[in-house]
C-alpha cells in the first residue's frame, strides 16, 4: 500500500462495504453497516501497513507506562475536561499536497518534527455547565485503527460514564469528530444524549446529492467521507437539534460560523462568568504547516480556498481577542493561545497545571 493513500484506502473500504451494504441491507441498518465497516478498516492495522506506526504512537505493552489523557481545568464556574481520543498521523504531501515539499520539510524540521508524517492529537473536550454534561465532539470510534477511537473509555476513566453525557454538540460531521457516536452494531453510545448541529452542516451531508468537488482528495476518500456522514447523522436524525451560526446552541454555548474545512462547521465560544473558551473545530491543524503558513491549501478541507479565508479571519479575531482556544488536532491538551508571528502565526500552549 503506497503512504499516500492509507486514508483514502481506508475510507475506500467503507465506501464499499456500505455498498454491499445498501444492496443486501434496509436503509435502516445503514448505521450498523457503517460502523462494522469502520471497524474492519480500523483492525486491519493501516496505520501499521502504511508504514507510520512511528515511536510515537507505538502499541502499548502492559509494562509500559501510560501517561495522562485527561486535563482538567475550569471555564469560570465549570468543569471542563479535555479528553484524548488518540492520535493519527499522514504523510505531509497528503496534508497540503500543493504547497512546495521542500518548504514543508523545512517548516516541519525547523520545529524537529517528522518530515515523513504530520502527527495529530484528537482532542475532545467535555463540559459540565449548571444544567448539562456536554461533549463537544465524539473522537474517532472504530474509524481509525488502534491509536485513536479512546475517547469513552478515557473519560470513563476520569468518572463520567457515556451514559451520564446529555449533550453532544458537534464541529462538524468528519469520521474523527463523529465516528464515537456509533458502536460496532450501529448502536448509539451515548444513548442519554440530544445531538446538536448547524443546520447548513446537516443540510449538507444528507442533501440527496453530495458532492465535493473543490477538495483536493482523491475521488474514493470523498465517497467515503460522503458516506459515513450520512450514516451517522441520519443514524441520529430523531434526536438531533439544529442551530443556525451565531446561535446560542446551549445557554452558555455560541456558535461561530467556521465554514470552509466543511461546509456547515461552527466553532464554539463557551462562556461562564468572566472566562471564556474558544472550542475551534478543524481550522488549523499544526504550527509549522497552518499557524506559520496559514495560505496553504489543506486537503481535509472541503473548499481549501475557503478554508484558507476561514483560518485567516480567525487567526486574526483570537489574536486581536487574546483568546483561548481548544483546538482539536494540536498536541494534547491542545489548549493555548495563538500569537501573530511577522505576518503569519505562531502556538502557545498554556502551562500544565497540577491544581485546578
Ligand atoms: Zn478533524
Amino acid at each position: 500500500m503506497s503512504k499516500q493513500h492509507w486514508y483514502s484506502a481506508l475510507l475506500g473500504r467503507l465506501t464499499n462495504y456500505l455498498a454491499r451494504s445498501l444492496r443486501r441491507w434496509p436503509l435502516l441498518l445503514l448505521a450498523a453497516g457503517l460502523t462494522l465497516g469502520l471497524l474492519l478498516s480500523g483492525q486491519s492495522g493501516l496505520l501499521q501497513e502504511s508504514g507510520f506506526a512511528s515511536a510515537q504512537d507505538a502499541e502499548p505493552s502492559e509494562t509500559s507506562p501510560t501517561n495522562a489523557a485527561v486535563y482538567h481545568f475550569k471555564v469560570g464556574d465549570f468543569k471542563a475536561m479535555v479528553v484524548s481520543d488518540g492520535t493519527l498521523s499522514f504523510p505531509p504531501s497528503y496534508f497540503v499536497p500543493k504547497a512546495d515539499p521542500d518548504a514543508v520539510a523545512a517548516a516541519l524540521t525547523e520545529h524537529f518534527l517528522s518530515t515523513e508524517a504530520v502527527f495529530a492529537h484528537v482532542n475532545a473536550l467535555y463540559l459540565e455547565t449548571d444544567e448539562h454534561k456536554v461533549l463537544i465532539d465524539t473522537g474517532s470510534g472504530n474509524a481509525f485503527g488502534p491509536t485513536a477511537g479512546h475517547l469513552l473509555t478515557n473519560l470513563a476513566a476520569a468518572g463520567i460514564a457515556a451514559t451520564d453525557i446529555d449533550t453532544v454538540i458537534v464541529t462538524h460531521a468528519h469520521p474523527d469528530h463523529i465516528g464515537g457516536i456509533l458502536d460496532a452494531e450501529g448502536q448509539l453510545r451515548l444513548p442519554n444524549a440530544q445531538f446538536y448541529i448547524s443546520q447548513a452542516e446537516s443540510d449538507f451531508w444528507l442533501a440527496d446529492t453530495v458532492e465535493l468537488p473543490k477538495s483536493l482528495l482523491d475521488e474514493e476518500t470523498k465517497a467515503g467521507l460522503i458516506a459515513g456522514a450520512k450514516a451517522i447523522l441520519g443514524a441520529i436524525q430523531d434526536r438531533t437539534t439544529l442551530f443556525a451560526m451565531g446561535d446560542e446552541v446551549i445557554p452558555h454555548i455560541q456558535a461561530i460560523d467556521s465554514a470552509g474545512h466543511t461546509a456547515g462547521q461552527a466553532a464554539f465560544l463557551i462562556t461562564s462568568g468572566d472566562e471564556s473558551l474558544l472550542s475551534t473545530g478543524d481550522v488549523f491543524f499544526s504550527d509549522p504547516l497552518n499557524l506559520e503558513n496559514p495560505d496553504w491549501e489543506v486537503a481535509f478541507d472541503s473548499d481549501p480556498e475557503q478554508g484558507v479565508i476561514a483560518r485567516r479571519e480567525l487567526l486574526e479575531t483570537v489574536t486581536t481577542e487574546r483568546r483561548l482556544l481548544l483546538v482539536p488536532h494540536m498536541p494534547f491538551p491542545g489548549l493555548g493561545h495563538v500569537r501573530t508571528q511577522g505576518d503569519a502565526y505562531g502556538w502557545e500552549p498554556i502551562v500544565w497545571r497540577f491544581n485546578i
